[in-house]
């Protein structure tokens, strides 16, 4: 009994073959292009050929069940007439596109979708740096910031998925900057979470690639507190018992973890009993642990789940 994972992201699409203990059996990786039904074609391709390739290799091999952990945002009411659809998307050509329907239709297999964020979560819940754990938040910070809330043992869904990356935070200067703040990089709402401490909004004020800013840049104590700040809301909102930071910008500055603690404690001053329930801090505030197999490992949770009858998104 096999697994077969589909990470649709916003810039390439990784299919995966994998078991339920999470071993990675085979996987290919292509572009994500503008054109929505072209993409969802070759998916299909590819995932037709893999199987074929690993079932010649390996006789035991069986699909048994399909995750498919795409961009958003994503309709995933199962009361909806679009459910497992992307609403509306700034990615040209691909709003309003139906991706449970065509996808799921080519394997006759149980089958489960959610966000990729979600998806990561999963995948830290069941193989990564959160397994025991019921009530943990999974953060990605790339080119954008979002995240995956498992509160109990399930996903958080209620309206929507939630869109931590635009949460309000406290207006992040530079130590040079006090005077004046800056606008922020997100359209809808200038100075939010992501509008600050993406990798775009980091591209946007320094006029460099976060890949290449060294650790000494002011910018990276704008960002620390700004994720100290979510990390502040998170806690007090949804009393996680550990929060992951995962996503290009953290992997690659793991230098900044350290500050993004110091800061939250600062943040939370002491409040209540809070301190000594969150014990060690660098328990509490961690890299994920999965790194880049995150995306395509959360597919595959999520095709386990699916095997297992379960729908941890609702
Ligand atoms: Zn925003």
């Amino acid at each position: 009994m096999n697994l077969v994972g589909i990470e649709l992201g916003g810039t390439k699409c990784i299919c995966t073959l994998g078991t339920q203990s999470g071993e990675i059996l085979a996987s290919v990786s292509l572009p994500t292009g503008s054109n929505a039904d072209h993409t969802l074609n070759e998916i299909k391709a590819s995932v037709r050929a893999l199987i074929a390739k690993q079932a010649q290799s390996s006789a035991g091999f069986q699909p048994a069940a399909l995750g498919i952990a795409s961009f958003g945002p994503l309709d995933l009411n199962p009361a909806s007439p679009n459910y497992g659809s992307i609403t509306a998307t700034p990615k040209p050509g691909w709003s309003q596109t139906p991706i449970l329907r065509p996808l799921g239709a080519e394997l006759n297999v149980p089958t489960l979708i959610t966000t990729d964020v979600n998806g990561a979560a999963l995948a830290e819940g069941q193989w990564g740096a959160a397994q025991g754990l019921s009530n943990f938040i999974y953060v990605t910070i790339g080119t954008g910031i979002g995240a995956g809330i498992v509160s109990n043992g399930h996903l958080l869904q209620g309206l929507t998925h939630p869109e931590i990356g635009h949460m309000r935070i406290p207006a992040a200067r530079t130590a040079d900057e006090q005077a004046s703040v800056w606008a922020g990089s997100c359209s809808f709402h200038g100075d939010c979470l992501e509008g600050v401490a993406s990798g775009t909004a980091i591209e946007a004020r320094t006029g460099q690639s976060a890949r290449t800013l060294p650790q000494d840049h002011p910018i990276w104590d704008v960002v620390a507190k700004a994720l100290a700040h979510m990390c502040h809301n998170l806690t007090l909102t949804l009393a996680p018992q550990r929060i992951l930071l995962g996503g290009g910008i953290m992997m690659g500055h793991a230098h900044v973890v350290e500050r993004i603690r110091r800061e939250f404690l600062l943040s939370l001053n002491d409040y209540t009993n809070l301190t000594q329930l969150i014990g060690d801090e660098a328990q509490f505030i961690q890299l994920a642990g999965l790194g880049d197999r995150a995306g395509p490992l959360g597919s595959l949770a999520l095709a386990k789940a699916a095997l297992q009858g379960s729908n941890p998104a609702s």
